[in-house]
């Protein structure tokens, strides 16, 4: 059973002055704030965390700020702007590890499938007055601008693996967060296969396990947001799917809050490209 790269602080020796509570800090990015909101849901361990660690930034909880430093920073969200991409280069400076947390921060998230299309027209299309937003041409995940130490996925992130995250940080071991498919979740929980049983397509076979195969255990097919697995077989799946369905909706079954994860963006672009159409924009006489 894999696990993620290990977050204890003695991994590269402790930092200067490091306290006995380990200085915590949560920021977004481009993002919806629900996988900052899952630690605020972790109700029973609020308190016990809360004594371990010493949150000196964290915008959604409190109006205390701190720039830093950080002996683990949280990051949520993708770097979707050029003043993101300075804000995070400046935050790596002074944090000991960096962490990135869900779908938009590890992936690029649902907002990155703008990544395939024109940027002006999709700012067009978006904005009444597109001059007034400044925008990088591509919605990234956080590692395409800065080391990142480790990642928890999901869209959001799962409870259970944030507080696991978050003991072995406070007793400073190896965090356990396996990198089996939703599958084994499946048939740990007894979830009948809803692709054998139904004919409903499923990524499971491919992505990362942590959410306890919530969609197959409600009669739905994963989409895949906690994103790929290690050495997942995305090819094979596609294979599978394309023996009831066309390419574009191959492409399109991959094309969701991980479709910039370099996996399944290859499934995307090798079954019919972006998946949609932008709209065009119509010239109006709204001043
Ligand atoms: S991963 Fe999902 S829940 Fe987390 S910030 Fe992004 S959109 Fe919100
Ligand atoms: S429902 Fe999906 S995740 Fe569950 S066993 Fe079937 S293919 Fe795998
Ligand atoms: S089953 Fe798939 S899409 Fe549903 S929560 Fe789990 S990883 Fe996300």
């Amino acid at each position: 059973m894999e696990t993620q790269a290990p977050i204890t602080p003695g991994r590269r020796g402790p930092r200067a002055g490091t306290p006995q509570r380990p200085r915590i800090g949560i920021v977004k990015f481009a993002s919806c704030d629900g996988c900052q909101l899952t630690l605020l849901d972790l109700e029973d361990e609020l308190l016990a965390i809360a004594a371990r660690v010493d949150l000196v930034e964290f915008a959604e909880a409190t109006s205390h700020r701190s720039a830093g430093p950080f002996d683990v920073l949280f990051v949520e969200g993708s770097i979707s702007t050029p003043e993101q991409a300075e804000d995070i280069a400046r935050l790596r400076a002074v944090s000991h590890r960096l962490v990135t947390i869900g779908a938009c921060a590890t992936a690029g998230g649902i907002q990155a499938i703008r990544n395939w299309f024109d940027h002006e027209e999709v700012r067009a299309v978006v904005y009444p007055q597109p001059g007034y937003v400044d925008s990088l041409a591509q919605a990234r995940p956080v590692a395409d601008f800065v080391a990142v130490d480790a990642e928890l996925r999901g869209c959001p992130i799962s409870p259970a693996q944030l507080r696991e995250f978050l003991v072995a940080l406070v007793t400073g071991r190896r965090p356990q967060l396996p990198d089996e498919a939703v599958c084994l979740e499946c048939k740990r929980r007894g979830v009948v296969c809803v692709a054998v049983a139904q004919g409903i397509p499923c990524l499971g076979p491919v992505t990362r396990t942590g959410c306890g195969a919530l969609c197959p255990a409600y009669g739905r097919g994963c989409y895949g947001c906690f994103g790929p697995r290690e050495s997942a077989n995305t090819a094979s799946l596609a294979k599978w799917l394309s023996d009831d369905r066309s390419a574009s909706d191959v492409g399109r079954l991959f094309a969701g809050f991980t479709a910039w994860s370099p996996p399944f963006r290859a499934m995307i672009d090798a079954h019919g490209g972006p998946p949609g159409q932008v709209i065009p924009v119509k010239e109006t006489n709204d001043a």
